[in-house]
């Protein structure tokens, strides 16, 4: 069985870099080659139809059921051109992935023959035969059945010969199924807010943009190898497999010249990306052996998390063309780094304002200050959710894991805005009564430094960071849908920022100037917020200690983490935002537990597979080997002397019977911890006991398994190891 091994091991070490073909035209030319951009709209779409169109796109005006024809059949003209026959509506349920059901463009044409015919009806709405999809018991009824719906303000794009519409996935009965329901909402609700806040200091402010840049790491590791490591395939992580004697100590890797290979799979994946209109800019190795990043520029948000959603597809399609598989997992490997999508995250207005950005003058630092003071007010206030929001059994394995942001939620600000804030918490009511008009600013605000962006004192180790003009979202995993961050986070700013309004508004009522009334409740916010902000290392347990006395969530259970989607001050602020009703989250939340379930049962299986038909009966061959030997040393030497030569042979038989007997121990046992765990009802109750019960066994049964695998002759194990998975692209 090793022969498997060593032939995938010997052909990745053969493998060649894939030749690209680098189209003929600049970047800048095939951008968006395969997108019904707003250029695209208005070369294949009657004026006024595009005008409608743009009208519903920029401000989700409704489209009636003529336009729709319209567009629908300029949008086929233009797909016919690429060559398309298909279309699908293209969405992103409760999994994190995207689904789509292609249907071809045909219909009957009436006299017995077919035609090409795409209809508004086909484009606006359709009904996914959507029952497998997890829906948490909302469309248990089977009249509550659930519909896809064209989201507008997402240009659709060709992949392959499918023309792929953008849609949200809703249950007629109104709730959402999907991400992207939510999200729409979410940005809609901070919009509303924050140009509201924003008429303080702009009154011709008509929109407030939410902007997100990730940056998606991921590992790479050859096919073969891949393939013959089956907890890879089913799991997506090893299960097992001892650290190799170097890894990233080094440092070597970061930043170092990118691999042949790998170089050849990041170029053909920037093509297609920019082709489908993702903007794609940077690239480089991470931290870890084999761990690489990719990251575009900043995009409308909900445009971000199309992108994001469709470049995982196409970095899983264009990797099998090199020969490699791309590791999404947060923690594929034990020991090593693991993988995060850092969401950059901002906010700005149609006027052109960063507002996450300060300025130059007295009056530009004081927007800057509300929005960066509102922003820190929303995270104190929801900092269970917001973890909530990016927890996963799979990301589990990274938060509060030594390389990764711990498993708190803090905000780092960096010396010189903190300094900004401490200054503004320790000024006198004297000093506010100055503020009449612009006049009398005695408050330094205005001596913020321009050029806080690049700021050196960057740290990595805060799950939410302030980095210049923008706060960076770094606890959202590698696999996940960014929505689920960005729902959160938006909405939380959104009740936020409408609580502000409130009240300078109140104080404005009782005649106080504007300035001072924003000054007044941006220093009583300071004083409040004040636990989140955590300029120190983060990954220290001082801070677990320190964070637990603030009050901030400190919970580390991923099934009981997700309960802060149901906490009243949660049910509150999406009710009151508008992004999702009680009965939508509590469905939501028996989606993430059962989730939760069945991947950690999936990887007790493996893992108990594995351990009995690879581990287990490779040690015992090779025990018997050992013990062949010690039998055959009597026959050469003295019994005291073979006794002598055999003692560390003896130790290892002892030490594999003794392991081994461990792990066939834990295995039945795991097998019945399922079992008890498998008949609680209740999805919380079970995913808790998965967690508390199951979860540990596989990291106990692991340690033998990674003992056995420094003992055993190497030409006997199955597996490829941590160093060839690790180092051979
Ligand atoms: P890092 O130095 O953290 O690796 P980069 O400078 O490469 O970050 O930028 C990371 C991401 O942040 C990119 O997608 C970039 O476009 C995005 N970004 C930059 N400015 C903003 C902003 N104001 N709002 C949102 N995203 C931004
Ligand atoms: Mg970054």
């Amino acid at each position: 069985m090793s022969e498997l091994r060593f032939r995938v091991v010997e052909s990745a070490f053969h493998a060649k870099a894939k030749e690209v073909t680098v189209p003929a035209e600049r970047p800048s030319e095939y951008f968006g080659k395969y997108v019904f951009s707003r250029e695209k709209m208005f070369k294949y779409l009657p004026s006024t139809v595009y005008a409608r169109l743009v009208d519903a796109m920029d401000h989700g005006a409704a489209l009636d059921r003529s336009v729709a024809d319209e567009v629908a059949s300029g949008m086929k003209r233009w797909a016919e051109e690429l060559g398309v026959t298909h279309y699908t509506h293209w969405f992103q349920p409760l999994t994190e992935g995207t689904a789509e059901k292609h249907d071809a463009f045909v219909e009957h044409d009436g006299k017995g023959g077919m035609m090409e015919e795409f209809s508004g009806k086909l484009l606006v709405q359709q009904e996914p035969d959507a029952s497998s999809f997890p829906n948490g018991g909302i469309r248990n009824t089977f009249e509550a059945r659930g519909y896809s719906a064209w989201d507008p303000s997402s240009p659709v794009f060709v992949v392959d010969d499918t023309l792929c519409i953008p849609t949200v996935f809703i249950a007629y009965t109104g709730e959402s199924l999907d991400y992207k329901a939510p999200l729409l909402k979410a940005l809609r609700a901070v919009d509303k807010a924050a140009v509201e806040v924003c008429h303080y200091f702009d009154p011709s402010v008509k929109k407030v943009v939410s902007y997100l840049g990730w940056e998606q790491e991921y590992f790479l590791v050859d096919e073969g190898l891949y393939a013959a490591r089956p907890d890879l395939l089913l799991t997506g992580r090893t299960l097992m497999g001892h650290e190799a004697s170097k890894n990233q100590q080094l440092e070597d890797h970061y930043f170092g010249a990118i691999p042949t290979r790998v170089a050849a799979f990041m170029k053909d994946l920037e093509i297609q990306a920019l082709e489908l209109g993702i903007p794609v800019k940077t690239r480089h190795n991470e931290v870890a052996p084999n761990q690489f990043e990719l990251a575009p520029i900043f995009e409308e948000c909900n445009l971000a998390v199309d992108h994001n959603m469709l470049i995982m597809s196409l970095m899983r399609k264009v990797a099998r063309t090199h020969g490699f598989r791309v590791l999404l997992h947060e923690k594929p490997f034990k020991g090593v780094n693991g993988s995060g999508k850092h969401n950059n995250w901002s906010l700005g207005t149609d006027t052109g304002v960063l507002l996450m950005a300060p300025g130059k003058t007295a009056e530009e630092n004081l927007r800057f200050i509300t929005f960066i003071v509102n922003t820190l007010m929303a995270v104190f206030r929801h900092n269970g959710l917001l973890k909530a929001s990016i927890m996963s059994a799979t990301n589990a394995h990274r938060l509060g894991a030594n390389e990764a942001p711990p498993a708190i939620i803090s905000s780092f600000l960096g010396t010189q805005l903190s300094r900004v804030l401490d200054h503004l918490e320790e000024s006198t009511d004297e000093e506010l009564v100055l503020l009449e008009g612009k006049h009398g600013m005695k408050l330094d605000i205005p001596q913020i430094p321009e050029l806080l962006i690049d700021n050196t004192d960057r740290n990595r180790t805060s799950p939410f960071a302030f980095t210049g003009n923008r706060f960076e979202f770094r606890a959202v995993g590698s696999e996940a849908n960014c929505a689920s961050a960005m729902i959160a986070l938006n909405a939380a700013v959104a009740e936020q920022l409408t609580d502000f309004k409130a009240e300078v508004d109140a104080l404005m009522e009782k005649g106080e100037a504007k300035e001072a009334a924003l000054i007044r409740v941006i220093r009583k916010y300071i004083k409040i917020c004040k636990p989140i902000r955590f300029d120190g290392n983060g990954y220290s347990d001082e801070w677990k200690a320190e964070a637990e006395r603030r009050g901030l969530d400190c919970e580390t259970s991923c099934p009981v983490i997700f309960d802060n989607y149901l906490s009243a001050d949660s049910i509150a602020m999406f009710g009151s935002t508008g992004v999702m009703t009680q009965v939508e989250l509590e469905a939501r939340n028996e989606v993430k537990w059962e989730t939760y379930t069945k991947k950690i049962q999936i990887e007790a299986r493996v893992l108990g597979d594995l351990a009995m038909n690879h581990i287990v009966p490779v040690a015992i061959e090779y025990q018997s080997k050992l013990i062949d030997n010690v039998y055959k040393m009597k026959g050469l030497f003295s019994a005291e002397e073979a006794d002598k030569l055999s003692a560390e042979n003896l130790a290892i038989i002892r030490e594999i019977s003794e392991r081994t007997a461990y792990i066939k121990e834990h295995v039945d046992a795991m097998v019945e911890a399922r079992k008890v765990a498998n008949k609680i009802g209740g999805e919380r109750a079970k995913a808790v006991a998965y967690h508390d019960t199951i979860a540990p066994m596989l990291e106990q049964i692991r340690y033998h398994i990674d003992k056995l695998e420094l003992i055993v002759d190497d030409q006997m194990w199955t597996l490829p190891k941590y160093r060839e998975l690790l180092f051979i692209r």
